[in-house]
């Protein structure tokens, strides 16, 4: 067994991250400035994609396209139970309702059928979110979307190597909102990126991460800007800072190499599970590069002796962390008593929630690591197996 606890997940920071950290706090730009630019316009290249705005967060990003696609009161916006509650928050904060659609339990994703029976005069948006890193099928739900007159923003947080179809995410839907959390494929500590080829989407979503202001400071103080601005909406504060961007940029030039790590890991945790009846190891369809953010394992409860909170704690034991993604949204406090779910409302998203644990997956794991969590979870399959 180990010696030392195995972190469910950390970022791989290394001294290009650091120096070019260093350079935007020598440069006097620590805000949004050149390197936010840059990082931008690395972006919108690296997923083929017109427009790219860079945000502190996912949760803003996905904020922002909504206002900016004129969601409001009376609207309804369709999304997975399986998610991280950002995903349906940013729809009540436009002043719409969240209405949910139960997952396919294999990939997990949204199942199109269950958009298409959730959709009703109200429906003006779906929000897929690519869950661990696997696509949503995105061809039924964007003639699902065409046919209804839905804005389709994609919440690709796990997805920012994901490929659908060949197709990089990030030019599918109207627009993409992605996560550089600190856990995230390619991590700023706190920031996102929203991608679009609609340019009049696009400046809106600009305008509005910046307080609603028809000039950044960027543009007013350097010395091709001017000091007038205006305001023309009421925006938020949701720009990325150029502290942040240094790290989205060096990171992003690694991505490639992060995900090879995270590739082989996966490929070594299904080598070995795929042999145990007992676990069920994740998806992947024909029409999918998966980008591995998550590992999630599960578990064929009908087959083990203990349940997941049992097997997390005797992963624990192992000195393996570990993570659940996700409690089902309807299954929280506020959602549940706001809008009145019931147990069996969703039915395959809480059956997969009994089942499943995300595994340590991350590109500074060491081989030693993943065969540390292979031989752990071997162990405890073969203590408790029926
Ligand atoms: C992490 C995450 C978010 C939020 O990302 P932030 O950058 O932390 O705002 C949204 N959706 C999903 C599915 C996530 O996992």
């Amino acid at each position: 067994m180990r010696q030392e606890f195995l972190t469910y997940g950390i970022p791989l920071i290394e001294e290009d991250d650091i120096a070019e950290v260093v350079d935007s706090l020598k440069s006097n730009w620590i805000t949004k400035g050149p390197k936010t630019n840059e990082f931008e316009k690395q972006f919108a290249e690296y997923v083929g994609a017109k427009f790219a705005i860079a945000v502190n967060s996912c949760t803003a990003g996905l904020h922002l396209a909504l206002v900016a696609a004129g969601l409001g009161a009376g609207d309804e916006v369709i999304t997975t139970p399986m998610t991280f509650a950002a995903s349906a928050n940013v729809i009540l904060h436009t002043g719409a309702t969240p209405v949910f659609a139960d997952i396919d339990p294999v990939t997990m994703n949204i199942d199109v059928d269950q958009v298409r029976q959730k959709i009703t005069p109200r429906t003006k948006a779906i929000i897929p979110v690519h869950m661990a890193g696997h696509p949503c099928e995105m061809d039924e739900i964007m003639e699902l979307a065409r046919e209804n007159n839905l804005f389709v923003l994609e919440d690709a947080a796990h997805a920012v190597y994901t490929k659908y179809k060949g197709r990089l995410i990030g030019t599918i839907g109207d627009a993409t909102a992605f996560s550089f959390y600190a856990t995230k494929n390619l991590a700023t500590g706190e920031g996102g990126m929203v991608t679009t080829n609609n340019e009049a989407l696009a400046d809106k979503i600009r305008i509005m991460s910046s307080h609603g202001m028809s000039r950044n400071a960027w543009n007013r103080y350097s010395a091709a800007g001017s000091w007038y601005y205006e305001i023309l909406h009421p925006g938020f504060k949701y720009n990325m800072t150029d502290i942040q961007a240094a790290l989205g940029i060096t990171q992003l030039a690694k991505l490639e190499r992060m995900q090879g790590i995270r590739q082989e890991i996966a490929e070594r945790y299904n080598e070995e599970f795929s042999q145990m009846p007992e676990l069920e190891i994740p998806p992947e369809k024909e029409y999918a590069r998966h980008a591995w953010h998550l590992y999630i394992l599960k578990l064929n409860l009908e087959k083990l002796t203990i349940d997941r909170a049992e097997f997390i704690e005797e992963l624990k034991q192992e000195q393996i962390g570990t993570s659940v993604h996700f409690i089902p949204v309807p299954m929280h406090p506020y959602y549940r008593d706001t809008f009145g779910y019931q147990k069996g409302d969703f039915p395959q998203a809480e059956k997969t929630f009994e089942r499943i644990i995300s595994l340590p997956l991350y590109p500074k794991m060491s081989r030693q690591d993943a065969e540390d969590v292979v031989d752990a979870v071997k162990r405890i399959v073969e203590k408790f197996r029926k």
